[in-house]
C-alpha cells in the first residue's frame, strides 16, 4: 500500500524563486487545461490526458504567450495535467453518487503552493533532494524513509514553510488487536464517547481562537495592501496553523490507538456538510474534524491486514434504542443525559449507550451497515 512520509525543506533564496517559477507554471498549466475544458462544446469527446497536455504544455510553449513554460521541468507541468484529470474523474464519480467531489475550480496564487515530481524529476543523494533544474535541497529527515519513493510533492504553505512529502510503498502491518471491536460516538463537547473506555476530550483551542479573531477584527480595519496588514494577515495565517497541527497531531494519535487497539472501528457515517444549516454547529463540527478522523481511521486500518472500519448509518436509532435488549424507547431529549431502559431495567449513559448500539451495528452484530473496508 502507498503512505506518504513529509519533511521540511530548505530552499535557498535562488531555489525559492525558481519554486516560485515552477507553481505558477503548474498553476497556469491546471487552469489553461481547464479553461479549455470548460470552452469545449458538450457534444465533442472528451479530450485525453495526453491531448490535454500537447494543448497546454508543448503547443503552448511555441507560442509568445506562454513561451517561459519552458524553464521549468515539464515533469510537475505533466502531472499537474494529469491531477485536473483526476479531479475530473472524482466529479464524474460524484454525479454517479459516489463521493462528494465538487467541479474543479481555477488554482489561485493565495492558497497552498504545490508541485509534484515523478521518478524522472527527482533523485536522493547525499542526504539531499535534487529536483529537475533546481539542485539539491537541504531536508530535514525527521524519520528515515522505509523504501524508494515513487513520487514527491513539494509544497509551501501560506505561513511561507517548504514541504517534501513523498509517496513509497510499505509493506502491510499486523499486529494482535486488544479487542475484536469499539463504537465511536462523535461528540460536539466532548470530541468522542468509545463503548469501551474513558470519553476522547479534545484539546482547548479556546485562547488560540479568540486571538484569532482578535486579529481578524485588527485586519478588517487595516488599509489594503498596507505593511501593518500583510503583519496581521501572517500572524491570522500562523495563528491558524498551530491549531491545525494541535488537531492534527490529537487525531493522529487518537486514529493510532484505536485503529491499533481494535480489529473493528465502527461509527456513524455523518454527511457533515448537510448535517446541519445551523452554521454554528457546523463550525463546530469542522473544527472537531470529524471527516480528517475519519479519513485517518481508514487509512490506518488500511496499513494493516486484518483492521475494518465500518461506517453505519447515520438513520440508525443509536439513541434510541437499548443496547442490552433491543428495546426501542424512542427519541430522547438532547438534555436526558441517562436512561433506564423499562424493558431489561439497565441503566445507561446515553452517549455510551449510543456508542455500543454503533459497535453493535458496525461489527455485524445487528443487521444494516455499510461496510468501507
Ligand atoms: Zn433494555
Amino acid at each position: 500500500m502507498r503512505v506518504r512520509y513529509t519533511y521540511r525543506i530548505y530552499p535557498n533564496r535562488v531555489q525559492q524563486d525558481k519554486l516560485a517559477q515552477v507553481f505558477g507554471c503548474v498553476r497556469v498549466v491546471y487552469n489553461d487545461a481547464l479553461a479549455w475544458v470548460k470552452s469545449t462544446p458538450n457534444e465533442e469527446k472528451w479530450p485525453s490526458n495526453g491531448d490535454l497536455q500537447k494543448l497546454v504544455i508543448t503547443q503552448a510553449k511555441q507560442t509568445k504567450a506562454r513561451e517561459w513554460l519552458a524553464s521549468v521541468s515539464v515533469v510537475p507541468l505533466q502531472q499537474s495535467v494529469q491531477d485536473l484529470g483526476v479531479a475530473f474523474k472524482n466529479w464524474f464519480a460524484a454525479l454517479k453518487g459516489q463521493g462528494q467531489a465538487k467541479f474543479p475550480r481555477f488554482k489561485k496564487r493565495a492558497n497552498k503552493q504545490s508541485a509534484r515530481f515523478t521518478q524522472r524529476g527527482f533523485s536522493l543523494s547525499n542526504g539531499k533532494l535534487n529536483l529537475a533544474k533546481m539542485g539539491a535541497f537541504k531536508v530535514k529527515w525527521s524519520r528515515s524513509l522505509p523504501s524508494e519513493p515513487s513520487s514527491v510533492t513539494i509544497t509551501k504553505n501560506t505561513v511561507g514553510q517548504y514541504h517534501a512529502s513523498f509517496v513509497v510503498e510499505s509493506e502491510q502491518k499486523s499486529a494482535e488487536p486488544l479487542r475484536p471491536s469499539i463504537g465511536i460516538d462523535l461528540g460536539i463537547k466532548v470530541f468522542a464517547f468509545p463503548s469501551v473506555g474513558e470519553p476522547i476530550i479534545a484539546p482547548n483551542y479556546t485562547r488560540l481562537d479568540k486571538k484569532v479573531r482578535r486579529f481578524q477584527k485588527r485586519l478588517a480595519k487595516q488599509k489594503p495592501g498596507s505593511r501593518r496588514r500583510e503583519a496581521t494577515r501572517l500572524k491570522i495565517a500562523k495563528l491558524q496553523l498551530t491549531i491545525r497541527n494541535i488537531r492534527k497531531n490529537f487525531l493522529h494519535v487518537q486514529s493510532t490507538k484505536l485503529i491499533r487497539e481494535n480489529q473493528t472501528v465502527s461509527l456513524e457515517d455523518l454527511a457533515v456538510s448537510n448535517m446541519v444549516k445551523n452554521r454554528k454547529l457546523s463550525r463546530a463540527i469542522s473544527q472537531q474534524g470529524w471527516a480528517e478522523f475519519r479519513a485517518m481511521l481508514v487509512s490506518k486500518a488500511a496499513q494493516y491486514i486484518d483492521r475494518a472500519v465500518n461506517l453505519i448509518s447515520r438513520w440508525e436509532p443509536t439513541s434510541q434504542t437499548c443496547s442490552d435488549c433491543g428495546f426501542r424507547w424512542g427519541k430522547l431529549d438532547l438534555s436526558v443525559r441517562s436512561v433506564l431502559c423499562i424493558s431489561c431495567g439497565a441503566e445507561h449513559d446515553r452517549d455510551q449507550n449510543a456508542a455500543k448500539n454503533i459497535d453493535q451495528v458496525g461489527a455485524g452484530l445487528v443487521h444494516d451497515s455499510k461496510c468501507l473496508h
